[in-house]
């Protein structure tokens, strides 16, 4: 069964089972869920889909902005991202 959740609906504190806590996002100022990608990126995810399958949750951000760019000065990115 394919859900989606909507974090731009949530109200800022909600803590989500499984997403985490909604917050503001730095860049476009909506509620969202703080996330971390695989490749280190912070990302604030606004619109997910989540679905059930057989060995887990496939979860699928649909809206969301990457703000590891916008909080760190590029040359600190750089070296976080050599790590
Ligand atoms: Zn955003």
């Amino acid at each position: 069964m394919l859900t989606t959740e909507d974090f731009t609906r949530m109200p800022e504190g909600l803590l989500v089972p499984l997403a985490g806590r909604v917050g503001r996002c730095p860049r476009c100022a909506r509620t969202g869920v703080e996330a971390r990608t695989e490749s280190g990126m912070a990302t604030y995810v606004h619109v997910q889909t989540s679905e059930v399958m057989c060995d887990g949750m496939l979860v699928e951000p649909q809206d969301c902005c990457v703000t590891f760019e916008s909080t760190l000065p590029a040359s600190l990115s750089l070296v976080l991202l050599r790590n």
